[in-house]
């Protein structure tokens, strides 16, 4: 700690936070740059009829075509487009782009084709959100029914009337709402009753880890619980994170209702996802 010329103390980093914090500052002006030069860009992972085992939607996963470094994952940079802001823009950026795309595989004849759009906890507790979702549905000419939002129990749980009075409105205008990791989160399970939403996506961690060869699987038990108490309270249940045949077998034989998972594919440009159809 050293005086400056006013006799105020100045903070003198180590070397090493000095890094960390430049760093991070020029990440962040970098994602500003990254969306303006519009170098995000959406995958598509199939979501899976268990019964018929086509494709019947796509959730719509970003990505940073980044010009010299390849593509970035979500992991890096989500959350700190949280940390500082952005997520507002580049989740706005996210959900029409992914209608868009949707409205394109529409017209090619798939009418009953959805789409499954991640909102960040930021983005859905913005007293415009709701609005915003009405604006782009309008202007990418797509039917709410043909959108779902995915939304974890973290953004559920900041604020619940508020959360409560948004899902309503989000019902009426007839969007659907999944509610991403289950299982993973902190809340309660009481707030089930009062959601109005449409699906509970089992997180991958459960999935990803199930196997049949050992009877005890808590795995097992905790997928099989969480299917019987979405069917219970009239909701669809989607499997994350399916990876090999058994784990399908197991959980269709529950009655499971969507599958997801690089046992069908992994997420994919829109040029291979219009294949996979
Ligand atoms: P998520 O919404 O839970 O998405 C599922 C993640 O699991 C995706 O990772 C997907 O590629 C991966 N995955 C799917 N099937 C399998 C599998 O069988 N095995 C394994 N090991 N992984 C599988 P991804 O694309 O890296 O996305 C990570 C997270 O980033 C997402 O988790 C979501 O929380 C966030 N994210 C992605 N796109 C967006 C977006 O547009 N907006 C916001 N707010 N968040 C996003
Ligand atoms: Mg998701
Ligand atoms: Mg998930
Ligand atoms: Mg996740």
């Amino acid at each position: 700690l050293v005086k400056d010329r006013n006799g105020n103390d100045i903070q003198f980093y180590s070397a090493g936070m000095e890094n960390e914090l430049s760093e991070r500052m020029s990440l962040e002006s970098k994602l500003r740059l990254a969306l303006e030069r519009e170098e995000f860009i959406l995958y598509y992972q199939p979501l899976i009829n268990a019964q018929s085992e086509k494709v019947q939607g796509f959730e719509a996963l970003i990505r940073w075509k980044h010009p010299s470094e390849g593509m970035i994952s979500p992991a890096r940079f989500i959350p700190l487009a949280e940390q500082n802001g952005l997520i507002i823009d580049i989740g706005q950026w996210a959900l029409k782009r992914a209608c868009q795309q949707l409205k394109q595989w529409q017209e090619l004849g798939y009418d009953d084709l959805y789409v499954s759009v991640n909102i960040a906890p930021q983005e859905f507790q913005n007293p415009d959100f709701v609005e915003k979702v009405e604006a782009i549905l309008l202007e990418t000419g797509i039917e709410p029914k043909s959108l779902e939002l995915e939304i974890t129990e973290r953004a559920t749980m900041e604020n619940i009337s508020y959360t409560i009075e948004s899902l309503k409105e989000l019902k009426k205008i007839g969007v659907k709402i999944a509610i991403d990791d289950f299982g993973t989160g902190y809340s309660s399970l009481s707030y089930l009753k009062e959601f109005a939403i449409n699906t509970l996506k089992i997180d991958q961690s459960f999935i990803r880890e199930l196997t049949l060869d050992d009877i005890d699987n808590k795995n097992a038990a905790i997928a099989e619980t969480i299917i019987t108490i979405g069917h219970n309270l009239d909701l669809k249940v989607t499997a994350e994170g399916v990876e090999r045949r058994e784990q399908l077998e197991f959980l269709k034989a529950r009655g499971c209702d969507v599958l997801q998972g690089y046992y069908f594919s992994r997420p994919v440009d829109e040029e291979k996802a219009i294949k996979l159809l």
